[in-house]
């Protein structure tokens, strides 16, 4: 929280209902309440327990008086004193013979002042050290007091009308300080329909605008491209074929492709965008392909440079993240590896997001791949453009993703992408045998793995967290390490790997896994996308409820990417039916997409997606299940976008797209 409007725009994640005001004779036990009276004496003494200090007050009102007390607040003699009128809020509690109120919260009652920490919804934020939720309470009463008339409402007058939503100001006083339950309703609609609404009518914008915006024609060679295809180790499935065919297609038009190519783990996208590249670079112009990670990047660089550096048109590839550059199979410098892209020296480069829009400057760039990222803003898209070419030249951009998407969702979440989708998997790949086991049957399990590691084969483990947590025992990745290593594996070569190592440390981990130097890898989420170790044959992921179906399904396909049979174990300890029927959901699904229309079902609306989806966009308030909210953002976003396209009449509103198409967002 850098600025007043990001203190706004933080929202409480709960809130406590103590606007019921009760008479201090009609208390009952075990109810929330708040009592408006005045102290009749406050004093500390030391509790019988040493050292713990306990304030001891009595407040009246015209009905009676009860006991308060407080433990280990001593300054509160400081703050409150006889005679303060307060309001106190919290739990009614029976102690012995009275009715007492035991570390409730207090507020004294100022004249004309609002109350915002009791006798009301009382909001409760997501804290950090040595904050506090009076604390932020307080600042950001005073941020909406004195700056909510210099909010800007972009929302035009008669969508909030048509709608019956709230004004901005409105909406943003009403969910940190709600007046009623109905009321933090309507405030939530209209500050998710505002997220949902903004992203759509971004989404809106770039279609627009990349009809508008000329691209380089690709022409699709077909002889050539028929023998690249011809020469492949394998033959592409009809899906491939079919996703090729439309992206080819898309090439040859004179505006940028958009393009979101969806094929779930191991379904075989790579070598559907290395054929575009491969046209590419034939038509004499550069792709570039970026990858989220640097092990994603350099397996993505070993992958493609199979495939290009056999090939008769003698193509050049080089790799560009921060700690490694090559040319084909030099090792190489960035100074160089810079200098050849901006010189026609390289056809397809691969690297990582953020150091390819921030350092590199192309000589003929027409194609932009992009794994595991969505979508790709307005300013994303500027930064790639070439030097020295007009500012409506845009190259052509196909997104790549193993996140299935519902088709419904992906229709008005992605409307500004054409779809192409890879449901099939290659023949030959075995399905992987999933199971739900109970941590008793662990052990079962480890002989399991010991017997595959004996065949040649290697396995994951995988953990919810980094370091031991003292919180519900849940697996941390330090921990199982140790464990294995010491306990279950002694004689196994065992490796660690999560997100706290250094980067070229976590290469090294993943290219000794990949050369089989370790037999077993424990690692925690880092593993989630496209890391690829044929070899590996097993996986076994603790805790597996703490995960969302979509990281499962992830997770599980770093196993069976060859031709051995391989398995995966769900460790769940938690018998809760809804765990179940997900963890259910991932055993009998016959592919992604199913699993994902699956997720929806279970899940229901309401509820948050993921918590950390690489790739889907990134909300606030909204959700990926706020149907209802999403339609009509959808059909406001396209009515307005019709009306006026360059939203000339609607100047806050273009000002609010033009603010968000700045956030880049970097790795
Ligand atoms: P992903 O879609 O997860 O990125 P990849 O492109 O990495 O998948 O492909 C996974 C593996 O499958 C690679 O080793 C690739 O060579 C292989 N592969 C791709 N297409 C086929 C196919 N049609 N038949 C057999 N193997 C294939
Ligand atoms: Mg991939």
């Amino acid at each position: 929280i850098q600025t007043v409007e990001d203190l706004i725009f933080y929202y409480p994640f709960r809130y406590e209902d103590f606007s019921n005001i009760s008479s201090i004779a009609d208390l009952l036990p075990e109810t929330i309440v708040t009592v408006k009276g005045k102290i009749e004496m406050i004093d500390n003494r030391r509790g019988w327990k040493a050292r713990k200090i306990l304030t001891e007050g009595l407040i009246a009102d015209k009905t009676g008086s009860i006991k308060v007390i407080w433990f280990n607040q001593p300054f509160l003699t400081k703050n409150l004193a006889p005679g303060d009128e307060i309001y106190l809020s919290g739990k009614v509690k029976y102690d012995r013979y009275t009715l007492q109120l035991i570390n409730p919260i207090y507020e004294k009652i100022k004249r004309g002042g609002n109350v915002i920490h009791t006798a009301r919804i009382v909001p409760l934020y997501s804290l950090t050290e040595r904050l506090t939720q009076k604390q932020i309470r307080w600042l950001i009463k005073v941020a909406l007091d004195r700056c909510s008339n210099l909010i800007n409402d972009w929302l035009p007058k008669d969508i909030k009308e048509r709608l019956n939503l709230y004004s901005l100001p409105q909406a943003l006083e009403q969910i940190h300080f709600p007046d009623s339950e109905t009321d933090l309703e309507i405030a939530i609609k209209r500050l998710k329909f505002d997220e949902l609404f903004l992203f759509l009518l971004q989404s809106q914008f770039i279609k627009k605008e990349s009809k508008l915006v000329d691209a380089p024609v690709v022409k699709f060679k077909e002889q050539e491209t028929k023998a690249f295809v011809d020469q492949l180790p394998f033959i592409l499935t009809d899906d491939q074929k079919k996703a090729a065919w439309q992206i080819l297609q898309d090439l040859e038009k004179p505006n940028p492709m958009n393009r979101l190519l969806e094929g779930e783990v191991g379904s075989g996208k790579t070598v559907v965008s290395a054929i575009a590249g491969y046209n590419t670079a034939l038509n004499g112009y550069q792709t570039v392909l970026m990858a989220p990670t640097e092990i994603l990047a350099k397996q993505h660089f070993e992958g493609l440079k199979k495939l290009f550096i056999n090939n008769k048109q003698n193509f050049k590839i080089a790799l560009l993240t921060r700690s490694e550059q090559s040319i084909d199979t030099q090792k190489s410098t960035k100074a160089k590896v810079l200098k050849e892209i901006n010189s026609k020296g390289i056809n397809l480069i691969v690297g990582t997001h953020s150091l390819i829009q921030q350092a590199v400057s192309f000589d003929k760039l027409a194609l932009v791949i992009i794994d595991e990222q969505h979508r790709f803003g307005v300013e994303q898209r500027k930064v790639l453009h070439q030097k020295g070419q007009a500012s409506n030249f845009s190259p052509h951009f196909l997104s790549m993703t193993a996140t299935p998407i519902p088709r419904s969702l992906a229709l008005t979440l992605y409307g500004d992408l054409d779809l192409s989708v890879i449901r099939q998997l290659p023949k030959e790949r075995k399905k992987i045998i999933t199971k739900v086991i109970q941590p008793k049957q662990r052990k079962e399990c480890y002989e399991f793995i010991k017997q595959q590691i004996s065949e040649g084969r290697q396995a994951f483990v995988i953990c919810p967290l980094i370091d031991p947590s003292d919180k519900l025992g849940v697996k941390s990745v330090t921990e199982e390490y140790k464990k294995l290593k010491e306990q279950i594996f002694p004689d196994l070569n065992i490796a660690m790997l999560h997100g706290k190592i250094k980067s070229a440390e976590k290469q090294k981990i993943m290219t000794d896994f990949l050369a089989k130097t370790s037999d077993i890898l424990v690692a925690t989420s880092v593993v989630e996308v496209g890391v690829d170790v044929p070899n590996a044959s097993v996986m076994l992921i603790e805790g597996a409820q703490r995960f969302g179906l979509a990281q499962l399904y992830q997770f599980r396909g770093r196993v069976g990417r060859s031709k051995y049979q391989s398995h995966c174990f769900l460790v769940t300890d938690n018998a809760n039916q809804k765990t179940k029927a997900r963890l259910d959901a991932l055993v009998n699904a016959r592919d992604a997409f199913e699993l994902a229309e699956l997720d929806l079902e279970l899940r229901g609306p309401g509820e948050i997606f993921g918590q950390s989806q690489s790739g889907w966009p990134e909300f606030r308030i909204a959700s990926l299940f706020d149907q209802p909210i999403i339609n009509m953002a959808q059909t406001e976003a396209k009515e307005i976008i019709n009306q006026d396209p360059q939203l000339k009449n609607f100047p806050i509103l273009k000002g609010k797209i033009d603010e968000l198409n700045k956030e880049v967002h970097l790795e």
